[in-house]
């Protein structure tokens, strides 16, 4: 997957720079949304390093070209798992485990835009989470229910 964002990189004509492909590397390495700072101690215990203001230009520019997203509700970045999938890019966040499942619809797109143009809106992008919790920790949490 990090040689398809260094293809699309290069395909919108940026240099694939050692920060870059290092903030690529990390993004790739973790499930979890991480802030400028794990990226920097995760890089540290590697052995490299790179500034904040260079992890946060970096950042800017995969988020500005769908490598990466900002997951709001954690703060962190995680690279970005769908592609060139059609529609905006949205979240799903476990408030108990933490576990984030990015998804795409663009009939969902086409209907919060027909919605926000019913008042005049001219929307450019939808930004959106879901908080709740995973299948997993739903079940979980039903058994414990159960038992109490
Ligand atoms: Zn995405
Ligand atoms: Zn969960």
């Amino acid at each position: 997957m990090i040689q398809d964002s260094i293809q699309i990189l290069q395909a919108q004509g940026y240099k694939v720079t050692k920060p870059r492909r290092q903030v690529l590397e990390v993004l790739e390495g973790t499930q979890k949304p991480v802030s400028p700072y794990d990226i920097q101690r995760l890089l540290g215990k590697q052995g490299k390093y790179l500034n904040h203001v260079t992890i946060y230009r970096v950042l800017d520019l995969l988020c500005g070209l769908n490598l990466a997203h900002k997951v709001l509700s954690k703060g962190g970045f995680v690279g970005c798992s769908l592609g060139k999938t059609g529609g905006c890019h949205r979240f799903v966040v476990c408030r108990q485990c933490g576990v984030i499942e990015e998804f795409a619809d663009e009939v969902l797109c086409q209907e919060e835009g027909k919605f926000a143009r019913s008042f005049g809106f001219h929307t450019e992008c939808h930004l959106s989470e879901s908080s709740g919790l995973c299948s997993d920790c739903y079940r979980k949490q039903v058994k414990q229910d159960s038992t109490v």
